[in-house]
């Protein structure tokens, strides 16, 4: 590590609560000589309230790579940065993972300073399994690439964690239900931290009735725990594709046995009808 560097500091900032900012991130951003905020309007006001004045700069996902090279100067020449977002914890759905990477690769250090972040937030209050999990972060906002997504996750056993904004909560719950089943279980975590801070667990059928009858439900920002699948032990098999989509074409278009065949093998939709035509045209 080149010795007359600069640290980069990864600080994690409270998501609503600020009594949940740190000692040690309040020091940290006191004793720096530069703060990269994803917006520095926004973060202004969290930086007054502790006392904390700073030259700050821009950092988000619009210009993330043109201010990559001037973090990687101001460092090269000794200044100390911390890095924080909106809320949470940086790079976790949100920008920097390319900065601290090529950070790395120059030798320089990066130093985290934890505290809060969402998935974490939620999932310790889910009361779905915590042993294993997967964070899936944002579904894609189109309904075709979403579908697909959660039907490569409809066999996945561990807890699924998902980060989702105010204005596609209930598409995405009507998504999950159409996918997962009206049993599968989710603990939805909204406004966290927050006056109204929403923990309700229940099964997918039920918590869509709940959001749709209680349209305040839908305001605020809010991550979805959904239970894993259950396999069980007479469900452990292994599906020939093509032997199924042989079957499956026999009694229905190539459109029909690709769509059934993805949903039962959880293979994509699109790679089994291009199968289904080969094996039609053969
Ligand atoms: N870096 C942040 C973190 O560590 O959690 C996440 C940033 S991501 C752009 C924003 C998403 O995080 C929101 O859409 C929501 O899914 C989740 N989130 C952030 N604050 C939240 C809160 N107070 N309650 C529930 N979810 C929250």
């Amino acid at each position: 590590m080149p010795d007359h560097s600069g640290v980069l500091y990864i600080v994690a900032t409270p998501l609503g609560n600020l009594g949940d900012m740190s000692q040690r991130a309040i020091e940290t951003l006191g004793q720096v000589d530069l703060i990269a905020a994803e917006d520095t309007r926004h973060s202004k006001k969290l930086l007054v309230h502790f006392g904390i004045d700073k030259p700050m700069i821009a950092f988000h996902e619009h210009n993330e790579r043109d201010q990559t090279g001037e973090i990687l100067r101001q460092l090269a020449a000794g200044r100390h940065i911390a890095l924080i977002s909106d809320a949470g914890t940086p790079l976790i759905s949100d920008p920097g993972y390319q900065l601290v990477r090529q950070l790395h690769e120059a030798g320089i250090r990066v130093v985290p300073i934890p505290g809060p972040s969402a998935v974490i937030t939620a999932l310790c209050a889910a009361g779905l399994a915590t042993d294993r999990f997967c964070f899936e972060g944002f579904l894609p906002s189109k309904a075709g690439a979403r579908e697909k997504t959660l039907q490569a996750l409809a066999r996945e056993s561990r807890t699924l964690v998902f980060y989702e904004s105010p204005h596609r909560l209930l598409e995405t719950l009507r998504a999950m239900l159409a996918v997962f089943g009206p049993q599968r279980r989710l603990t939805l975590a909204r406004e966290l931290t927050k006056t109204f801070e929403t923990i309700h667990q229940d099964n997918l059928a039920n918590m869509v009735a709940w959001v749709e009858a209680q349209p305040e439900q839908q305001k605020g920002e809010s991550v979805l725990v959904v239970e894993g699948a259950t396999v069980l032990p007479s469900q452990r098999f292994e599906v020939d594709g093509d032997k199924l989509l042989l079957t499956l074409l026999s009694y229905m278009s190539v459109k029909d046995a690709a769509h059934h065949a993805a949903q039962l093998t959880g293979q994509g939709k699109n790679e089994l009808y291009q199968r289904a035509l080969e094996m039609k045209r053969d």
